[in-house]
């Protein structure tokens, strides 16, 4: 296999031409809003390395970060389950008794931490997607499972997932820079919580060499989503390793490298002291000399986690002729309405990344305050469908609880928004899932109140008696 290898010089040229280009455009140095972060240099910030030592990883780290951050009083929210919360105290205690019964441990960059609005926390969309509020709880959905997306049962070997005919995806590793409460992967993704035992796919050769030899012997497999956790974790020999072995597959035709890093830690992608990139860019044109499709794909929610860094990124990407598509969720209170919506997908398309898929939030423990009923997704896109110009305009899809794959939203067979229960078929999965009749379930209302028709499902009845026995306990 033949790779060229981009110069340390040419990445430091990128590189100073991000800190020049930002110099000469007077952009912000947003990261100075946090008051522990006031003095932190441009060229400090820009650093992965710097990103990487100062990520907030344990709950200590966030009491201290969020001690040193936020003002002593705090703004109020427009969610009534807050309105206690009026102090710095207030909140830290709530978010660490958040984060107790989260399915998820908590890791977040400079960067993401920096685009959140300190001074108005409570209803601040980025917050809402990493940093848990006890208060904000809502129990869970009763046919909610840790695995609603069934992977671990469709999985060929630990770690590939074999759902579509020709298409798996390949779960490298198990970490993240950044850990998102709404994780599908919760069952496996990133440390043990108090509440889940996590069944973790560690970057190990033997496991991989399992993964590669189904791969290898299955033909019928052209593509290939390299995931996690996130191929961010993934060592720059590891992405060569990985590409140059799916690249040698003859019937490997494409595969993507799955990485919300670009969100969380842009700046990496110009770092001159860093090679994931170039190791990147290194496979995709082998690819190209192959006559095969690599590219990456990404995980932007909100239009605030968008910088002048992000922009540089990307544009440094792009000239690179990569090929970068992004894939939202969508989450109530960050990004469920027309115009945050519309405003993410016009912000991707300038930034030359491709709106690929909006999904409905999967069933995941611990996030029911998260979660919107599908009306909600089928009315965005209705909406927004002749607003945009239709090849930047994403498929809308529900993730099936199941494993029956994904499907547009708009293609259910019954949806009763009273029950909140909607129907759909995957006809071209394999075997018995073909005939199979998949159940999404909307979230049930937060305030208990039944809709008309909810009070008869049984579902509903369940859930209250849950309900009824959280607040007991
Ligand atoms: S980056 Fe992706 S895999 Fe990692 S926690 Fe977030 S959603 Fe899960």
């Amino acid at each position: 296999m033949r790779f060229q290898f981009s110069s340390s010089r040419f990445l430091g040229n990128q590189f100073r031409s991000l800190t020049n280009n930002a110099q000469s455009l007077a952009q912000d140095p947003y990261w100075q809003k946090v008051p522990q972060w006031e003095n932190i240099t441009r060229e400090d910030f820009l650093s992965y390395r710097w990103q990487l030592a100062n990520t907030v990883s344990n709950t200590e780290k966030l009491s201290k970060f969020l001690s040193a951050a936020l003002p002593q009083t705090v703004f109020p929210s427009s969610d009534p389950r807050l309105e206690h919360i009026k102090s710095k105290d207030d909140f830290v205690a709530d978010a660490l008794g958040g984060l107790s019964t989260a399915p998820m441990a908590i890791r977040l960059t400079p960067h993401i931490l920096s685009v959140i609005d300190w001074s108005r926390p409570l209803d601040d969309p980025i917050r809402r997607q990493f940093i848990p509020l006890k208060s904000a709880f809502v129990p869970d959905h009763p046919r909610l499972t840790l695995d609603s997306l069934h992977e671990k049962a469709d999985s060929a070997v630990p770690g590939l997932v074999h759902r579509y005919p020709d298409k798996a995806l390949f779960l490298a590793t198990s970490i993240c820079p950044v850990y998102c409460r709404f994780c599908t992967r919760s069952y496996a993704v990133g440390g043990n919580t108090d509440t889940v035992s996590k069944t973790p796919q560690k970057p190990s050769r033997k496991r991989w060499e399992a993964v590669f030899n189904h791969i290898e012997h299955n033909a019928a497999i052209q593509d290939i989503v390299v995931s996690g956790g996130d191929a961010y974790y993934l060592q720059p020999e590891d992405i060569k390793e990985i590409g140059a072995r799916l690249l040698s597959i003859p019937h490997i035709r494409r595969f993507r490298f799955a990485t919300k890093g670009l969100v969380v830690a842009p700046s990496r992608t110009c770092d001159p002291n860093d090679t994931w990139t170039s190791a990147l860019i290194d496979v995709t044109n082998e690819g190209r000399r192959l006559g095969k499709h690599v590219c990456l794909h990404t995980h932007f929610n909100h239009p605030n986690e968008i910088t002048w860094v992000t922009r540089e990124a990307t544009n440094d990407l792009f000239k690179k002729g990569l090929v970068v598509r992004n894939q939202s969720v969508l989450l109530k209170g960050v990004n469920d309405d027309v115009e945050t919506m519309g405003r993410l997908i016009r912000e991707l398309a300038d930034m030359n990344i491709q709106p690929y898929y909006v999904y409905q939030c999967d069933l995941v423990r611990g996030i029911e305050d998260l979660r919107t009923p599908l009306r909600t997704i089928l009315d965005i896109e209705q909406r927004l469908r002749g607003t945009i110009a239709g090849f930047m305009m994403p498929s809308f899809v529900v993730d099936l609880p199941g494993g029956g794959g994904k499907r547009l939203a708009a293609t259910y067979e019954m949806y009763n928004p009273q029950t909140g229960v909607s129907t759909f078929r995957a006809p071209g999965l394999m075997g018995e899932k073909a005939g199979k009749v998949y159940e999404y379930y909307d979230p049930f209302p937060t305030n208990g109140v039944a809709a008309v028709g909810m009070e008869e499902s049984e579902s509903f009845n369940s859930w209250k008696a849950h309900v009824g026995q959280v607040a007991a306990n």
